[in-house]
């Protein structure tokens, strides 16, 4: 998949993490989240690329522990939020900033979405989002450092930008997440069909990734809070459940025991 110039491929790590890799025709690349640097390493030598950039997300080990291994054979700039548990970052990402990845002719917006952690950033430009372990295909994040008014914010931060917008997230959930998502909406058409596709996908050993904003729109129960068919299945556990932060609380603590 692409943006303008930037090419984005996945990168299989750990299990069900994706360490997104993006070139722009030449030999300088860029990766986000590199959990592992032994995946990274592999394909960077089989491509002859060139890392010059690392993107990172948040500070979880699956999103970080290989950039050491990767800066002792690559004198590459880390981007990343501010936290004290991410001792490696070059330059400071914060709300607002605009960073240039020169090399690959892109610029990046960052975004602050506290919610997952409390320092979790988004990069979003070139027609692409990588959001990490917030937007999830038809999930979102667990709240380990924030609450659902975080998430709730953070969801409305992201479903704010433009609908065409490839979301890139750090995870292979999605069939599971679509199994939730099912659960909470059973009657929703576009959901429906999502499954179906997601299935025939992981049956064929194939990424689910990326979708467009404008299909988790349709589809993602977090996205959706306000929709009256998720009030009302909130309102199942909670009767007191109103739209917007609440129902997020009552449906991630649902996802979380699902
Ligand atoms: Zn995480
Ligand atoms: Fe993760």
């Amino acid at each position: 998949m692409q943006g303008k110039n930037l090419n984005v491929s996945a990168i299989p790590a750990l299990g069900d993490n994706y360490i997104w890799l993006l070139t722009a025709g030449g030999k300088n690349c860029a990766v986000v989240d590199p959990g592992d640097a032994d995946p990274v390493l592999e394909v960077l030598k089989r491509q002859g690329l060139k890392l010059r950039y690392i993107l990172l997300t948040h500070h979880h080990p699956d999103h970080i522990a290989g950039v050491p291994a990767l800066l002792e054979q690559y004198s590459a700039t880390v981007f990343g939020p501010a936290d004290e548990r991410i001792p490696f970052v070059h330059q400071v990402c914060k709300e607002g900033d605009q960073i240039q990845l020169t090399e690959l002719n892109a610029t990046f917006n960052i975004l602050e979405i506290p919610a997952h952690t409390r320092s979790h950033i988004a990069f979003y430009g070139e027609n692409a989002l990588f959001s990490g372990d917030t937007l999830f295909s038809l999930g979102c994040g667990r709240l380990f450092e924030g609450t659902a008014a975080d998430m709730q914010t953070a969801m409305d931060k992201l479903a704010a930008l433009p609908a065409a917008t490839n979301n890139y997230c750090a995870h292979e959930y999605t069939q599971s997440n679509c199994a939730f998502a099912l659960e909470v909406e059973p009657d929703n058409m576009a959901l429906q069909a999502r499954a179906r596709e997601v299935d025939l996908s992981r049956l064929a050993g194939k990424i689910t990734l990326p979708t467009s904003l404008g299909d988790e729109l349709a589809t993602n129960p977090f996205l959706r809070t306000r929709e009256n068919s998720i009030v009302k299945a909130a309102r199942k556990l909670d009767p007191e459940a109103s739209a917007g932060i609440s129902v997020m609380a009552v449906i991630r603590e649902w996802k979380d025991r699902f």
